[in-house]
């Protein structure tokens, strides 16, 4: 007999698996004299939250992803446990916008915080000079994702366009008015309000159709 494929969730590596903004802003302070904070930290755009180019966004990510900083990023509490119970009953894949050269630096990372949890990896396009460089709803639309968890209000509203539901990770930077239909704000990994008792939901729904 063959065994039914799991559906698929996916699921964002920075702020929603792993607290990376909180540790980029210390290493932002240190670097370059500023006191930023994630909470402080009101847009996605780190272009406008530094005030710097996008070019040196981009050479200041690149400082903080080779640093030893990056790789001490705590993981999101309650993510483990969560992700424990998941992978019985959706095959995880993680979804990040970070470039494939990343990689080298954020699997250990992954596989050191949730270990043998995920079944696959998609990394994005080398940045770019001009707006986002990378779509996450061809991704989740090519993996067959049911739901998307993420950080990213832009990443939320493309994917809730192309049908899939998408729980957003509330975050200083992901503040907005309304929401799409399809876009469920979360505070915590945790609880029946939470990732955890939203994906249980889920589901149950996928099971009963
Ligand atoms: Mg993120």
């Amino acid at each position: 007999m063959i065994e039914a494929k799991r559906p698929v969730l996916a699921i964002d590596f920075d702020d929603v698996l792993v607290e990376t903004m909180e540790p980029l802003c210390f290493f932002h302070n240190k670097m370059y004299g500023t006191r930023f904070s994630a909470a402080s930290s009101w847009s996605f755009d780190l272009e406008e939250v530094w005030g710097c180019s996008v070019e040196e966004v981009h050479r200041r990510l690149d400082e903080f992803h080779t640093s030893s900083l990056h790789d001490e990023s705590l993981p999101a509490k309650g993510a483990h446990e969560a992700l424990t119970k998941f992978a019985t009953l959706f095959e995880l894949h993680m979804v990040t916008s970070r470039p494939d050269r990343y990689r080298e630096r954020t699997a250990p990372l992954l596989e050191r915080h949730f270990p043998d949890l995920f079944s696959e990896f998609h990394f994005g396009k080398e940045f770019g000079t001009k707006g986002r460089h990378f779509s996450k709803a061809n991704v989740c639309q090519d993996i067959q994702a049911v739901m998307l968890i993420d950080d990213g209000l832009h990443n939320a509203e493309e994917v809730a366009g192309v049908g899939i539901p998408t729980l957003l990770f509330d975050r200083p930077w992901n503040q907005t008015g309304i929401l799409p239909s399809l876009v469920t704000r979360v505070h915590s990994w945790q609880g029946q309000k939470g990732v955890y008792g939203r994906v249980m939901d889920l589901y149950r729904t996928i099971l009963r159709d």
